[in-house]
C-alpha cells in the first residue's frame, strides 16, 4: 500500500544539493520492507532445521552403533557463553572454520548433548561426560602434558615422546580413555576392550 512521505512540501534552499533524508529510506510497513524483513526469518528457520535434523542424525548414528559414547563434558556457563563458548574450554577462541558441520558442531553443542541422551535411551547405549581439562594438551601416546605439544590448531606433536597427529583426534583419545577409566572397562582404550559388551537392542 502506497503512503505518502511525511513531508509534503520541498526541502528548504540550504538542504538542496544534500541527499534528502526520505530517499533511500525503507518505509514501516511497507510490502517491500515485510517481504525483506521475512527473508533471513525464513534462512533462520531454514538453518535451524537443519541444525536439529544433524542433531537427531549424529546422535542416533553414534548410538546405534557403538555401547558408549564418551563427551567432553561443558560447563553450563560455557554453553551459555553462545559464540565465546568453545569445545576445547573457556577462554579460547571458537574455531571458526568453513566446514559446515564445524560450526553446526560449534553453535549446536549445546543442542547435540541432549539429542545424544535421549537417543541413547531408545538404542540402548551409554553416555559418559568426562571434564574436558587438558585433553587437548596431554600426548595420547605418552601421557605428558604440555601446552607446547599443540602445535597450530589441527596439528598436535608431542615435545616429550615425538608423537604427531591431528589434534582434535589426539584430544578425542584422551577423552575417550577418561570415559573407560570412568566405566572401569580398564584398558584405556589401547585398542578395542574385551570387556566391551554389545549395545542393548531393545525391540520395538
Ligand atoms: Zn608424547
Amino acid at each position: 500500500m502506497y503512503k505518502a512521505a511525511s513531508r509534503s512540501c520541498p526541502p528548504p534552499v540550504s538542504e538542496i544539493g544534500s541527499p534528502s533524508p526520505v530517499k533511500n529510506q525503507v518505509r514501516k510497513g511497507s510490502n517491500r520492507r515485510t517481504a525483506t524483513r521475512a527473508k533471513p526469518a525464513r534462512l533462520n528457520g531454514r538453518i535451524r532445521v537443519r541444525r536439529a535434523d544433524f542433531w537427531a542424525w549424529t546422535a542416533n548414528r553414534l548410538t546405534r552403533g557403538h555401547g558408549l559414547v564418551v563427551v567432553e563434558g561443558l560447563k553450563v556457563g560455557d554453553m551459555t557463553a553462545g559464540a565465546k563458548g568453545t569445545i576445547d574450554g573457556p577462554g579460547e577462541n571458537v574455531r571458526r572454520k568453513a566446514g559446515l558441520n564445524r560450526v553446526i558442531l560449534a553453535e549446536g553443542w549445546g543442542g547435540l548433548l541432549p539429542a545424544l541422551e535421549h537417543k541413547a535411551r531408545c538404542n540402548g547405549c551409554g553416555i559418559v561426560r568426562v571434564p574436558p581439562a587438558y585433553a587437548s594438551q596431554r600426548c595420547w601416546a605418552c601421557g605428558v602434558v604440555d601446552a607446547e605439544s599443540r602445535e597450530s590448531q589441527a596439528v598436535f606433536a608431542c615435545t616429550f615422546c615425538g608423537h604427531t597427529g591431528n589434534a582434535d583426534v589426539n584430544a578425542a583419545k584422551n577423552i575417550l580413555a577418561a570415559g573407560l577409566a570412568v566405566t572401569g572397562r580398564g584398558d584405556l582404550a589401547a585398542g578395542r576392550s574385551v570387556k566391551r559388551q554389545p549395545p542393548v537392542t531393545v525391540a520395538a
